[in-house]
């Protein structure tokens, strides 16, 4: 495959742009290195990069194209969006609009507040608990990644992960201390842990259903007893719902095991592609956010009228009857048929599959948390990425990462996936 002109736009890039890339996770570090991918366009399920090459997306830029690239709804709100102007630091009804569908939607969001990313979403939740509790510390779950602010970079998942370095640098002692990270799934440590702290937790931050060391369901019965145990030891319960909110339900994971927290982050999907963040949770509690309350936030972009716009699209257009249940389906196919052939390779495979998301991982045990999901096999999976991305399959460059399959993906789509999987596999065993 010809991708000159991406290997020397990443020259350029790593001269002026800091690793050549914005965003870590974008670069090919984790998967042997070189240049990453320039690309052009997109449209549907598909990306073209500055070569011309073709490829089908399961990237969906880490998650919120759910309908695909350059969808029409989603764009023609935006044109219209901007024909009134971009920003104007007043309220404005569609922020009234959008909020009330939100809520409508997943229901223990009393109270709703836009921001511009995941990462302001958590942030804020977090200082919020701390607010409403007067508690510091935070209990959060290994690998699970909440975003770049200073408290959930310890022990976090795919930003740092992806780069192979457990924490990052510049973060005080003193905020690392407040945080206490335990493993997902595991009761008996959040038992020890609030046995321990219990008293001076004002959260508990959780992955309803983690996406960031690939997909990670929930044990059953987990987010039940994370709920009680946490609420007995008088913390707040906040789901982090970035990556999961409307991404296999109309609603959010609170909603499909109905479950509520008493704050809920979403980013990602609401803002149709746009950036965007949301917080909320019970009125009591968003009582204390300014200028209600004392507990300060703002933002100068906050619930601009673009990022508005495109998510009430987004979200007018996730809300078609059967349209989860499709992408449910073609998951399981495209999950079902890798399990298949890697059974037939002699491959040592684990595929975890949730609606439509999936994570191949390189192991023959189960991902049922960090430790599990960092014993797969990286050297393999990035064996497994090139050829994928030979055949034209763009897969996120990290073993900890979803699949995303789109609304835009068709059943064709799935069907070259499923060969180019059979021939990457072919090219990795000598069995059959
Ligand atoms: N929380 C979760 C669960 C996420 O997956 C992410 C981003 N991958 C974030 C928070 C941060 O969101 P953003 O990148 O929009 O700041």
């Amino acid at each position: 495959m010809n991708i000159q002109k991406s290997e020397s736009l990443y020259q350029e890039a790593l001269d002026v742009i800091v690793g050549g890339v914005n965003s870590p996770s974008r670069s090919f570090r984790a998967v042997g290195g070189g240049a990453p991918i320039f690309m052009k366009k997109a449209k549907g399920a598909y990306f073209w990069d500055e070569d011309g090459n073709r490829y089908i997306d399961y990237l969906a830029a880490f998650g919120p194209i759910i309908l695909g690239h350059a969808h029409p709804a989603v764009h023609e709100a935006i044109v219209e969006a901007s024909m009134n102007g971009v920003l104007y630091g007043t309220p404005t009804e569609k922020e009234v609009r959008f909020a009330q569908m939100l809520r409508e939607a997943i229901p223990s969001m009393e109270q709703i507040r836009f921001v511009n990313s995941g990462t302001e979403a958590v942030m804020t939740t977090i200082r919020l608990a701390r607010a409403y509790t007067g508690r510091d510390k935070i209990l959060k779950f290994a690998g699970c990644y909440h975003g770049h602010s200073d408290l959930v970079l310890v022990a976090a998942g795919s930003g740092p992960s992806t780069l192979g370095i457990p924490d990052s640098a510049g973060i005080p002692q003193s905020i690392a201390q407040e945080v206490i990270t335990i493993p997902y799934n595991d009761i008996n440590a959040l038992e020890e842990a609030l046995n321990h702290w219990g008293n001076q937790i004002a959260a508990v931050l959780v992955e309803p259903l983690v996406g960031n060391f690939g997909i990670v369901p929930p044990v059953p019965g987990f987010l039940e007893k994370v709920n009680e145990l946490v609420h007995q030891a008088g913390g707040l319960v906040i789901y982090d719902e970035v990556i999961t909110g409307f991404r296999f339900h109309y609603g959010g994971i609170q909603t499909i095991f109905g479950v509520e927290p008493d704050l809920t982050a979403l980013g990602k999907i609401i803002g149709g592609g746009l950036p965007i963040g949301a917080y909320g949770g019970r009125k009591e509690i968003m009582d204390k956010v300014a200028p209600m309350g004392p507990m300060y936030q703002a933002g100068t972009m906050a619930g601009n009228p673009l990022s508005i716009s495109a998510g009430m699209a987004c979200l007018q257009a996730l809300s078609k009857p059967g349209l989860y249940e499709e992408l449910s389906r073609k998951g399981k196919r495209l999950a079902d048929a890798i399990v298949k052939l890697a059974d037939e390779y002699r491959l040592s495979v684990t595929v975890n599959q949730y609606g439509g998301a999936l994570t191949v991982y390189f192991t023959d045990q189960p991902v049922v948390d960090y430790a599990s999901a960092q014993a797969t096999d990286g050297e393999r999976f990035a064996q497994f990425f090139r050829l994928m991305l030979e055949q034209g399959i763009y897969l996120a460059p990290s073993k900890y990462e979803a699949w995303f399959i789109t609304t835009a993906h068709s059943e064709q789509d799935v069907d070259e996936t499923i060969r180019a999987v059979d021939h990457a596999f072919s090219q990795m065993s000598n069995k059959r």
